[in-house]
Parts: structure tokens; sequence; C-alpha cells
């Protein structure tokens, strides 16, 4: 009995050292040490069967100094474990506060930017002065005083975003022309860069986008300053050896109006997907301020005449840049916005 008992005391011994962690541990304990039935807890059953009462007393005694050192044996096991695990969380959270910062990584102006800072510098060489005006405008500014009246088709409320019966958020920029007419009178040079809005959404429209917009107003001011002006934009712009041509074309507040077309960057007017074959891009509308868009704004027109263009700003950067889908210029992808060699500012890129 005396040989059983040892033997089995040594092999708790024995699995107490190898329990990995504390369920191991606790199945040790109970295997061993179980109320009852543990493997050397069970000795106390046999005390009884022994007849000499010296003996029993030995063997009881035995078998308690073997629970007693089986039972520290788990506890200091136990404490090691927990050591253990608290030292190797405490690593795993270590704090190094000497290492240097991960190097941060600069963003880059969006290419929507850059293509309306340089609009804006190269109006700004020509004397106009950049200005905006309010996104949520009136019905009547963004449409009634720019000659489109109640029933006009670009009022559909398919197109507009409507806030209620008298507000909306503006669909261009030219609404800010008659408050700039309001404001300043004539003469005036304004370039008007800014957020636009219309239901749309496709590989070349965003329910939000950017236009760029220009009124110019004086004595005398004829077609040619209009050519002259945004055919020196255009080439400042895209380059130039910007191959350009005008067309005769309508808008509601221009008379008359006039579309300037760029030779396609991609094919250079052989006729690509791009130009849908017809050699050319349609780049900005404009025209010469209808008398009643003048009156509208305070401006007498039997003494002053003007001219007026817009364009849509992402268009302008996806022809400068080469950028296939309009929804690149939004998606923030990093490997699109931060680039390392794909875009330059308008200024650094070679002519196409
Ligand atoms: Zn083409």
């Amino acid at each position: 009995m005396t040989a059983d008992l040892h033997s089995v005391a040594a092999e708790a011994l024995e699995a107490v050292s190898a329990a990995p962690d504390l369920a191991a541990l606790e199945a040790v304990r109970t295997r061993y040490l179980g109320r009852g039935d543990g493997e050397l807890t069970s000795f106390r059953r046999g005390l009884g069967k022994i007849p000499d009462p010296d003996g029993r007393r030995q063997m009881g005694q035995m078998v308690n100094e073997l629970v007693q050192r089986v039972g520290d044996a788990l506890d200091e096991r136990q404490r090691a474990i927990e050591r253990n695990a608290r030292a190797q969380s405490l690593e795993m959270e270590a704090l190094d506060l000497t290492r240097p910062a991960p190097p941060l990584r600069r963003g880059r102006l969006s290419p929507v930017t850059l293509a309306a800072r340089e609009i804006r510098r190269i109006f700004g060489l020509l004397g106009f002065e950049a200005v905006d005006g309010p996104e949520v405008e009136y019905d009547r500014y963004n449409f009634t005083l720019v000659n489109q009246p109640p029933g006009h088709p670009a009022r559909d409320s398919q197109d507009t975003f409507y806030i209620d019966d008298w507000r909306l958020l503006r669909t261009h920029t030219s609404p800010v022309q008659i408050r700039s007419m309001l404001i300043r009178g004539a003469p005036q040079r304004v370039i008007v860069p800014g957020k636009t809005y219309r239901r749309d959404h496709d590989a070349t429209h965003m329910p939000m986008f950017h236009q760029v917009e220009a009124l110019c107003i004086d004595e005398g001011i004829a077609v040619s300053d209009l050519k002259g002006s945004l055919e020196f934009f255009a080439r400042s712009f895209f380059g130039a050896s910007s191959v350009l041509q005008w067309r005769p074309h309508h808008f509601p507040f221009t008379e008359p109006s006039l579309e300037l077309e760029l030779a396609c960057v991609v094919c250079h007017g052989s006729g690509c997907s791009v130009c849908k074959y017809s050699g050319w891009l349609e780049l900005l509308g404009s025209g010469m301020v209808h008398p009643q868009v003048l009156r509208n704004g305070g401006v007498d027109p039997e003494r002053y005449s003007g001219f007026a263009f817009g364009m849509g700003i992402e268009r302008a950067a996806m022809l400068a840049w080469g950028i296939p889908d309009m929804r690149l210029l939004y998606d923030n992808d990093v490997r699109f916005l931060v680039p390392e060699t794909a875009i330059d500012g308008p200024s650094e890129r070679s002519a196409p």
C-alpha cells in the first residue's frame, strides 16, 4: 500500500509540473485530490482496513503529507502559469516610447482642386476676380433670372434637388452671374468655380460636381473678346499646341451661343471611342450674355454687353490628364490620389 501511495504521489507531482495551463492544472487537481474519489485522497478510505492503530496513524500521516505536498505543488504551478501569462501580455502591449514615429505619407491635392486652381490662375492673368455664391439657391436665381422660366425642361424635378417650392441645390454656377451683377454692376470680370448638384450618377456624371463660370461685362464687349479669352484659356490649360474649333450652339442665357471643342486628346482627330468617332471633344459652352439676363442683373444692355462661359471642372481634369472614369475622382483610392508619377499639376504637364 505504501509503495502504491508513493508511486501515485510521484505521478501526481509529474502531472503538475507538466500541466501547460490553468485548465490542465485543474484537471490534475480533480484527478488526484478530488473529494472522496481522487486517486490520492481515496487512500484515506483504505485506512480503516489497517488493523494496527500505530500503522494506521503512520499511514494516515503519510497520506496527509503527500496530499499536502501535491496541493502545494499545484498552487505553486498555478502561480507560475499566471505569472507567465501576465509577463507575456505585458510584453505584447509594450509601448516603446523611444521608437521613431512611422513616416507620414503626404497626401496630394485632388485633380479637381488642381484643375480649379489652374483655371483661376489663368483667368486671373486676364483680370478676372474669383467669387462664389450660395450652394442652396433660390429657384428664381437658379432658373428664372437666367432665362429658364417655369416650364423650362431644365427645371424638371428629375434633374434637380429641390429643397422646397422656393429653394434648391444650385444646378449650375450661373445664378452667381445674377448675384455678381446685382452686387458689382458694370463693368466687371468674375470667375466662379464651385460645387453644383444634379440628380445624375454614372461614369461621366456625379450628383455633385464642380463647374466654373466666367462673366465679363463692359462697354463694347464683342464675340472676338469671348473667342480671344477662351482660346487663351484653353491653350494655357491644355497646352499651346491644342487644336480648337468653335461651333454654334444654343443656351437660354446667351445669344449668340458658341461651343468650344478640342481636338480629341486620345486620337488627335482620327476618331476613337472617347470622342465617339467625331475627332472632337466638347470643352465648354459660352456666348454673349442675353440682354434679358443683363436686365435681370440690373445692367443696361443698351450701354453694356458681355460674354460668359461655363465648363465642368471634372471634365477638364479628365481631359487634361486622361482620367477615364469620373468616379475615380471621388473614390478616395490612395493609389489614384497619391500616385508617385502619374499626375502632376497642369503647369508641370507637357503639352499634348
Ligand atoms: Zn478620339
